[in-house]
């Protein structure tokens, strides 16, 4: 099949979308069906697919799509990274996506305060404010993904509420657009202010609920959650505090209003210092009734963060992966933080261990100083939900009881009963959360889809929030939000009268019900738009892996994203036509699949069906690669006139001629002539040592050690082959190049399956009877070690695992090498060097050594750089399959270069260093980790002599 058809550009028939690109431009409008498949989910267990989606820019935008939703009584959605586990972020009509307004307007250092607009990454904010010492305290576990408009919305916290509040403590100000398209100030306004008469005056609806507010004081204070989290109806408690101390505080109306009241394009956040130092201790106790004893002393200790996660979690997400004891019955995780330097972390841990001296401890107590190990500590919590969906094909975590409140001395209490009541319906149920708050997350696994489970599901929706309300005087939110899926029962929880005042709040200000609809109060049961096609597959639309993908890192919008394509792909409509702009706009970096709690591999989806349309151009040019002889000819010819045809208006010539040709490798491909190519080798490594290849494939070779140098080594003129092999050399090694063909990572992106496993095939027989394989290409690499996935059950299988056992990047096999040669300083000065981490030496699981290495060198300041690990934009062909999305991709590493102020940037793969040294300028050297090696071994060598 014809592989090089046009781009199916957005379906233009749609009425709301005409009117929206109209209105807006076509840039921020979409409504094509891809589009519309992802955006039709959160990370929710419901599905509501819009009908356009508008990527907004400024706050003309906001208002604009406000102005055109209400007059033509349309649904309209707010949008931030789409992560919240209740619905809200979707809707039937406009989503309106705010995450390409992601700046942060303002930091004042002194008064600590930040004003950032609504799409900024939770994560990425904080990047931004440690340079400065500060933080955004609130730090849900999605922090990585979510993004700041609807942490506002949702009035989301996390571990760490416990020293840090939850949002609404923590906002000064926010400016939002109303129905009326009216911008508002929302701060907390004395109620002399002049500017608050004003106020009152233009927005009637401010007016409205101050009235309300005050007539209704009495009724407000008997109904307040006495519990010390709530996100349930709107927070009429929080606007009467105010009141009663002459203030008319909006930002508590406003957060956690779930974007039902008004949108916000900006939020000013009251900042804290970050903590001097922290302390992570875990701690598995053998009975759950002494937690209970335990968390009021604990809490003594005023840690920042307190977690539990009970026996059923731990035995879900696996016991012996974790390190978890057998006998544990329940885990806590806590945290201490010291302001400063003179407190002593050491002191509060021995008080922790006379606490926890008269309980009983499955083992020791585990503390770590360290972030590294601190992270990794925090590592299986903060991606439980996602992780769960591990646990077995059918029966997924769903969140439908996932947010309760009861006060915090009785949570081991709230445990025993859910683990009573769920045993008893025969459910695994996962209960975690943070014990401190009494704020539990309960995720029971069902298979929605089988009639029993669902209507387990019913009976514990009624049951667990009944008691929750009743027996404990809980609440049934406190910080997910009450979205679809709690709407129905937030009357249940505040009676009629309270629950009336809620409905005269939403009126005020959106008397149509443009404003997400069916969010916060509604009839609606629960049940209503479950995703029962989504629950029985494999992504938990966590959107992890958005927070990692360079492709949405560049858009910004879910038709763009790892998450979105999991969906375009797995949907029972999808067509590679319809499809086509998306699927083929993976760069394949794995960075994905490395991320991914549930073990998803979205690039592997996105390969699967590429290769039901395979690019033709790329076919020819594979095969007749792997025909050899007549390749290498060719590759000769063009080194050896590379003089000639790499010059400026030369290659300006070849980008208009080779055009049409590149188009039929993708619609955006093209050979940029600005584009920095490799040098090309005039002798191949393989002809340079000769002495090492072999042509022919040995069945029991003298030399033990391969290695696999791959196309690039061979080809390029980069010196990467020879450092490999001078290195391997200096630790004794003389290795062998047996005949190899390309390892098969370019191909499988174009589609190739076929070629791919016929090179597979000829490489497993002619690296067998090696002991160690060598690599220095991080595609390569990876590419070996997943050679089993190629074939089916049998002896290619049983031969590909052997051979993928086999395999170790250089740096590894340096850093687990016995000998070690001398080595001295190149040059003489100390080197600031950094490392970007290719993305599929990460993949393969190789992360540390390469730092190792690095770190060793004499003369080498080894510098880590922000985003180390974030995708460069190269992907090997990616840099011509699409080389605008490419330099863009690449414009926030060169940033972290920059910022490292290392003058060398070290790295694995030489498709990287293509990529690294067209992006960079001279001052900054790209090198392989072979090379720097082989120059300190050299060095030394030099000093001897
Ligand atoms: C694995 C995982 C762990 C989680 N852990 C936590 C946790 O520890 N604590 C916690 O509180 N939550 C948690 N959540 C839920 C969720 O991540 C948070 O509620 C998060 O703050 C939502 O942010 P978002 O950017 O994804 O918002 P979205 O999901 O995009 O939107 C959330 C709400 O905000 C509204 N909204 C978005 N932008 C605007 C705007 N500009 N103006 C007005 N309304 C707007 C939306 O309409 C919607 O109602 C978790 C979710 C997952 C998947
Ligand atoms: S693919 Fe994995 S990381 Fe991405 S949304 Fe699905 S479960 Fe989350
Ligand atoms: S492989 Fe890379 S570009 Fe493709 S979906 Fe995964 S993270 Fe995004």
């Amino acid at each position: 099949m014809a592989t090089s058809s046009p781009l199916i550009q957005p379906t233009k028939s749609r009425a709301i979308g005409n009117d929206l690109r109209t209105l807006l431009g076509s840039k921020k409008v979409k409504d094509d069906g891809p589009t519309l498949t992802a955006y039709a989910v959160d990370a929710s267990i419901y599905r509501i697919p819009p009908q356009a989606v508008v990527l907004v820019e400024s706050e003309d935008d906001i208002a604009a799509t406000i102005g055109y939703a209400r007059s033509r009584g349309i649904p309209l959605t707010p949008r931030a990274a789409g992560t919240n586990l209740t619905g809200s972020a979707i809707g039937s009509g406009i989503i309106l996506d705010v995450s390409h307004l992601n700046r942060i307007l303002e930091v004042n250092q002194e008064e600590q305060w930040a004003r950032v607009q609504p799409g900024i990454v939770l994560a990425e904010l904080n990047k931004q404010l440690s340079a400065r010492g500060l933080m955004f305290g609130p730090d849900p576990s999605s922090g990585d993904m979510c993004k700041l408009g609807g942490m506002v919305a949702n009035n989301s916290s996390g571990p760490h509420t416990l020293r840090y509040g939850s949002v609404k403590d923590n906002v000064q100000s926010l400016r939002l657009c109303l129905t009326s398209s009216s911008w508002i100030e929302a701060r907390a306004y004395p109620l002399t202010d002049p500017t608050l008469e004003r106020l009152l005056t233009m927005v009637p609806a401010l007016r409205d609920v101050l009235v309300l507010t005050q007539a209704h004081a009495d009724l407000i204070a008997a109904k307040r959650p006495t519990v010390s989290k709530n996100s349930c109806g709107y927070n009429l408690f929080g606007v009467a505090d105010g009141l009663a101390q002459g203030v008319f505080d909006l930002p508590k109306l406003f957060v956690g209003s779930e974007g039902t009241l008004g949108i916000m394009s900006e939020a000013t956040l009251r900042l804290v210092n970050r903590p001097a130092s922290t302390l992570t201790a875990l701690l598995h106790f053998k009975n759950l009734e002494e937690v209970g004893h335990a968390v009021p002393q604990i809490l003594t200790l005023q840690p920042s963060a307190l977690e539990v996660m009970d026996a059923n979690t731990l035995n879900l997400i696996g016991r012996a992966k974790h390190g978890i004891p057998a006998d544990a019955a329940a885990t806590l995780l806590l945290e201490l933080d010291a302001d400063s330097t003179e407190i002593d972390l050491q002191e509060q841990a021995d008080a922790l261990r006379t606490i926890c001296r008269p309980y009983k401890l499955a083992s020791e107590t585990t503390l770590a100083f360290d972030a590294e190990r601190r992270e990794q500590l925090w590592k299986a919590r903060k991606a439980l939900y996602p992780t769960l969906y591990r646990f077995d094909p059918k029966k997924k975590p769903i969140n439908f009881v996932d947010d309760v409140v009861v006060p915090a001395d009785r949570i081991s209490e709230l445990i025993r009963y859910l683990e009573g009541f769920f045993g008893s319906q025969h459910v695994p149920v996962a209960i975690f959360g943070h014990i401190g708050n009494g704020n539990a997350h309960i995720v029971p696994l069902l298979d929605v889809n089988d009639r029993g489970d669902f209507e387990k599901m019913v009976q514990a929706y009624q049951d667990v929030h009944s008691t929750v309300l009743n027996q404990f005087g809980g609440s049934i939110c406190g910080e997910h939000g009450d979205g679809r899926i709690r709407a129905e029962l937030v009357q249940r929880m505040f009676g009629e009268e309270l629950y009336g005042l809620f409905v005269q709040v939403k009126k005020a200000f959106d008397p149509d019900n443009i404003l997400n609809p069916g969010i916060k109060l509604s009839d609606a049961s629960f049940t209503d738009h479950i995703d029962y096609t989504r629950l029985s597959k494999s992504c938990a639309t966590c959107a992890k892996c958005n927070s990692v993908c360079p492709v949405y890192d560049v858009f910004q919008s879910e038709d763009m994203s790892a998450r979105g394509w999991f969906e375009i792909v797995t949907a029972k409509d999808y067509s590679y036509l319809n499809s086509k702009r998306v699927v083929e706009a993976c760069l394949n970096c794995k960075s994905c699949r490395t991320i991914c709690p549930a073990g998803v591999d979205v690039s592997d989806l996105i390969l699967q069906k590429r290769a039901e349309h395979p690019n033709r151009l790329a076919g020819w040019i594979f095969r007749l690669q792997a025909k050899g002889l007549n390749f290498d000819a060719f590759v000769h010819v063009l080194a050896s006139t590379q003089r000639l045809w790499d010059r400026p208006f030369v290659r300006k010539l070849l980008e208009r001629i080779t055009g049409p040709i590149m188009k039929a490798l993708a619609p955006t491909a093209r050979l940029p002539h600005d584009l920095v190519l490799p040098k090309l080798a005039r002798r191949h490594l393989r002809e340079r040592y000769a002495h090492l290849a072999t042509r022919e494939i040995e069945e029991s070779p003298t030399r033990t050690v391969a290695y696999f140098h791959g196309c690039a080594a061979n080809y390029f003129d980069d010196g990467v082959g020879d450092a490999v092999i001078e290195v391997l050399k200096k630790h004794g090694v003389e290795p062998a190049l047996p005949p190899q063909r390309c390892s098969g990572t370019p191909i499988q992106t174009y589609g190739h399956v076929d070629l791919v496993r016929d090179g597979a095939r000829f490489n497993l027989w002619s690296f067998a009877p090696y002991k160690t394989i060598v690599t220095g290409c991080a595609s390569c690499t990876l590419m070996l070690k997943d050679y089993p996935t190629l074939f089916p059950e049998g002896e290619e299988r049983q031969r590909a695992e052997s051979l993928a056992k086999k395999v170790v990047h250089i740096s590894e096999f340096v850093a687990r090498s016995s000998e070690h040669p001398p080595m001295a300083n190149t040059g003489g000065t100390t080197k600031r060097v950094t490392y970007h981490s290719s993305c599929h030496l990460r993949a393969a699981g190789v992360t540390k050594e390469p730092r190792q290495v690095l770190s060793s060198l004499p003369g080498v300041n080894f510098v880590e750089m922000q985003d180390a690990d974030r995708c460069a934009g190269g992907a090997g062909t990616y840099v011509v399959k699409d080389y605008d999305t490419s330099k863009k991709i690449f414009e926030r590493k060169a940033r972290a270069i920059n910022q490292s102020g290392a003058n060398v940037v070290a790295t694995s793969c030489p498709a990287c260093m293509i990529q690294l040294k067209n992006g960079l300028d001279d001052a900054v050297e790209v090198k392989h980790v072979a090379q720097l090696l082989q120059e300190a071994y050299r060095a030394a060598e030099g000093k001897k002599s």
